[in-house]
């Protein structure tokens, strides 16, 4: 068995520098390979929410089919909204795992690495602007609720809405509200990477180009420069990245890179510590309550080839419009950020991550295709991986079922 001195992460996101730090409070050391800099691609650029997970999963659902709605029968929506909540099962129990740990976590995660995260948790609105996403909206409550579901929110009739958001639009149909949690996303991904470094994890600058191997085992991991670098196991946390990185082992994980932007505006006045999220966009509230971040659902989040993250004032432009649209007050506003970056889908934009042992590698993992909740699964799939490292690749019984729905078999031989 080897001796797991020399786990070897490929990628300084999130992901990568997660499980560094969970592999780092289990005893095992670890060497981060990252190209750019920690948390210089969408790791460092995300808004960073931890929504409610029976309602991250429910809610895009219906983002991505408010435009088939008219098409559907009542009894044919119902059908595929309970398709949808069965399909993510294993996506609503890998979101639960890091939700309930991660105010404990936090504290724990600031007092190793060093960094205030700008930790905090707030209710978020999914408001509706029109009776039929209104419709929508009580009816997943409902369907939430009957799922056994009970903590979380409830439904706000458009009056009550006004008086949280006294500036609000007043064609408000009513909304839900979910408890959220946020960081701040450059500072919880290097937190967690320099939490890892002082118990014993390196981070090395270097492009990873392919690998060596004897028999089902990659023996070292080789380097742009020509370097090799020896590995016991090797973890790949590539993002959008991980269709290629997977490729130098065979099989090519099928991805989907997408493209996320979001705009930051200073506000004259603070604005209601709230998130709010309608259809068309978000508006969430800084730890400074004077900016908030509003998201274009333009085209959201645009498909790309070539991994093209350049920023459009298309993305721009529709971000202000739905925020003015929503808050008539915001356009007094300024614009001080536009950012945004590269996120990795399963295909047909479907929400399956992956997370587990390379089925063709006996020490080979990969831990990708978080999509746009990244850092919502970030404790969960640290966890996870650094425990499934540390049995040999042996899940433990009580995620066996968890691991097995998230295990990369796409990259089993014969498969591609
Ligand atoms: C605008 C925006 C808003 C978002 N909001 C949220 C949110 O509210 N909540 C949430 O949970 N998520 C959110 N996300 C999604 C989240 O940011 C991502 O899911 C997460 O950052 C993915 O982390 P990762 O570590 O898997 O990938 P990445 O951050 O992409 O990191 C992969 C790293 O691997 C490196 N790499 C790749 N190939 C190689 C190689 N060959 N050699 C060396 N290094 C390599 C890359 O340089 C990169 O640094 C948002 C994203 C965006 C863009």
């Amino acid at each position: 068995m080897a001796t797991k001195n020399e786990v070897i992460i490929v990628g300084a996101g999130v992901s990568g520098c997660s499980i560094a730090y969970h592999l780092a409070r289990r005893g095992i050391t670890s060497q981060i390979i990252e190209r750019e800099s920690i948390a210089n691609r969408a790791s460092g650029k995300a808004w960073a929410i931890w929504e409610y997970p029976p309602s991250v999963c429910l809610a895009l659902s219906l983002v991505s089919t408010e435009s088939v709605i008219p098409m559907l029968t009542g009894a044919e929506f119902e059908d595929l909204r309970a398709q949808m909540l069965e399909e993510r099962q294993s996506m609503i129990d890998l979101h639960w795992i890091g939700y309930h740990r991660l105010p404990e976590a936090i504290l724990e995660l600031q007092e190793r690495g060093g960094i205030d995260v700008k930790y905090r948790e707030f209710p978020f609105f999914r408001i509706a602007l029109s009776e039929e996403v209104a419709k929508l909206y009580k009816e997943s409550l409902s369907a939430i609720r009957s799922a056994g579901y009970e903590e979380g929110g409830d439904w706000l009739e458009p009056d009550e809405l006004k008086t949280i958001f006294p500036n609000i639009n007043p064609q408000i149909k009513g909304g839900m509200w979910f408890p959220v949690f946020k960081v701040e996303p450059y500072k919880y991904t290097l937190c967690l990477a320099q939490a890892a470094e002082k118990m014993g994890c390196t981070i090395r600058s270097g492009e990873v180009v392919g690998f060596n191997s004897k028999g089902t085992r990659v023996t070292s991991v080789v380097l742009a420069s020509g370097a090799k670098v020896e590995a016991d196991e090797v973890v790949l946390a590539t993002g959008p990245w991980t269709g290629q990185s997977t490729s130098w082992l065979g099989n090519e994980l099928p991805v989907e890179v997408h493209k996320e932007q979001c705009v930051r505006v200073e506000l004259p006045r603070p604005f209601p510590p709230y998130g709010i999220w309608t259809t068309r966009g978000a508006i969430i509230p800084e730890y400074d309550n004077k900016v908030v971040i509003l998201h274009s659902f333009e085209g959201w989040p645009d498909l790309v080839t070539n991994f093209d993250s350049s920023l459009t004032e298309q993305s721009r432009l529709s971000a202000i419009e739905m925020a003015t649209n929503l808050f008539p007050g915001i356009e007094k506003g300024t614009v001080v950020e536009h950012r945004g970056d590269l996120e990795c889908w399963a295909p047909g934009m479907e929400m399956q991550a992956v997370l587990g042992r390379h089925p063709e590698w006996d020490n080979v993992y990969v831990a990708s295709r978080f999509n746009t909740f990244g850092f919502a699964l970030s404790l969960a799939a640290g966890q996870l991986m650094a425990e499934l490292i540390a049995r040999g690749g042996q899940a433990p019984y009580r995620v066996k079922k968890l691991l097995e729905a998230l295990s990369p078999v796409e990259l089993k031989a014969g498969k591609g």
